[in-house]
């Protein structure tokens, strides 16, 4: 059998900027200083241009970016949050995190992405921010979401945590929306050497709030105006993502190129494939197929020696973790019917030639 084909490989990612990442790794170690310094303030700074955005606030994972998101915007006990049905588990947590109740919305079967003509009918008087995900690395209709939250007088934060580079007609994904939410988690499109995390805000006051709560509600040392948490990208995380991030747009081109090789050698066989609006350029964090057999489409695969994953196995509404909110099977059947038939195919920057090939072979011969 032919060498396995990995879900994911990141010594290519880090072999590329191997020079650089090592340099920051030293800078910081003999520095002496190691939270809340120059490395975090120069890579806020530099994210936040990348993203088309003015402000960027540093934070220790994505989950957390989510939640203090939200509590910037004033989400607490009794809000509501439009989230999609079909999304990582996070995006519900940091809307429970606020005390709020996350109201979940079906996607559009084609783009997976929130359907916006589904949103209007979910909005009640407690609604307060509509939460869309670009899931996989496909823009969501931003300008589409964003008018109907300025007809409701709603806010809009999106978790951008599968989108780094993403662009929506053109802009970059990250200065869309009232407050963009980051994971830098290693396996993302920009990923830390551990967890990391941020937000991006064209809003001066909003960044002011996050960074005041992810420093237990202090601006002055020992003063806390709010009850706030222990977030911060330590030194470390932020001087590697510096490192990496002139890499990020050369990275997702390549992504893009192989995303673009899967799409044409897998045309015409009995896959769903992903679906691109003429308005957006994904990221492509992740290449997802839908097939009807997609149990023994992973086993067959499996058996050639190429890795797969499933993003999502079970939707957030039939977790037991959100078994509270009462949501019952049939209850979201898109989502359901995508978590049953969705499969993730290898797609990272340095796959070789002859692996895309082999994967495009393998697919073809297993549907
Ligand atoms: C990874 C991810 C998160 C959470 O990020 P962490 O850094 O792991 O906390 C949130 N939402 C989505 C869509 C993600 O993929």
């Amino acid at each position: 059998m032919d060498a396995p084909i990995p879900f994911l490989d990141l010594q290519p990612a880090y072999r590329s900027a191997q020079k650089d990442i090592d340099a920051a790794l030293q800078r910081v170690a003999a520095s002496g200083w190691f939270l809340l310094g120059k490395e975090l303030e120069a890579f806020e700074q530099a994210w936040a241009h990348h993203c088309g955005s003015l402000h960027c606030a540093g934070l220790a994972n994505g989950l957390d970016a989510l939640h203090l998101g939200l509590r910037a915007l004033g989400v607490q006990e009794g809000d509501e949050v439009i989230v999609p049905s079909n999304t990582y588990i996070a995006t519900w947590l940091a809307v429970s995190q606020c005390g709020a109740r996350p109201v979940p919305v079906e996607p559009d079967p084609r783009s997976f992405n929130l359907d916006p003509a589904r949103i209007e009918a979910a909005i009640t008087p407690r609604t307060r921010v509509i939460l869309p995900v670009h899931l996989y690395g496909q823009p969501a209709d931003m300008d589409v979401i964003n008018a109907i939250a300025s007809r409701h007088g709603l806010k809009v934060l999106d978790d951008c945590a599968q989108a780094h580079a993403a662009r929506y007609k053109v802009r970059p994904v990250g200065g869309l929306a009232d407050i963009s939410a980051w994971s830098f988690y290693p396996g993302k499109n920009l990923g830390a050497f551990g967890d990391g995390g941020g937000i991006t805000t064209r809003d001066e006051g909003l960044v002011k709030q996050v960074k005041v709560l992810r420093n237990y509600g202090s601006e002055r040392k020992y003063h806390n105006e709010v009850k706030g948490i222990n977030s911060r990208l330590d030194e470390i995380q932020a001087a590697v993502l510096a490192a990496k991030l002139p890499l990020l747009e050369a990275a997702t081109n390549e992504r893009r190129a192989i995303a673009a090789r899967l799409l044409q050698g897998l045309a015409g066989c009995d896959l769903q494939l992903p679906f691109v609006p003429h308005w957006a350029e994904p990221a492509w964090h992740l290449f997802v197929v839908r097939h009807a057999d997609r149990d023994g489409l992973q086993q067959r695969l499996a058996g050639e020696g190429i890795g797969t994953l499933i993003h999502y196995p079970v939707p957030p509404h039939r977790q037991p973790a959100y078994a509270e909110l009462g949501h019952a099977d049939g209850d979201f059947p898109i989502a359901e019917a995508m978590h049953r038939e969705v499969l993730s195919l290898p797609l990272w920057p340095g796959m070789s030639e002859p692996q895309i090939e082999r994967l495009i072979k393998a697919v073809r011969a297993s549907v």
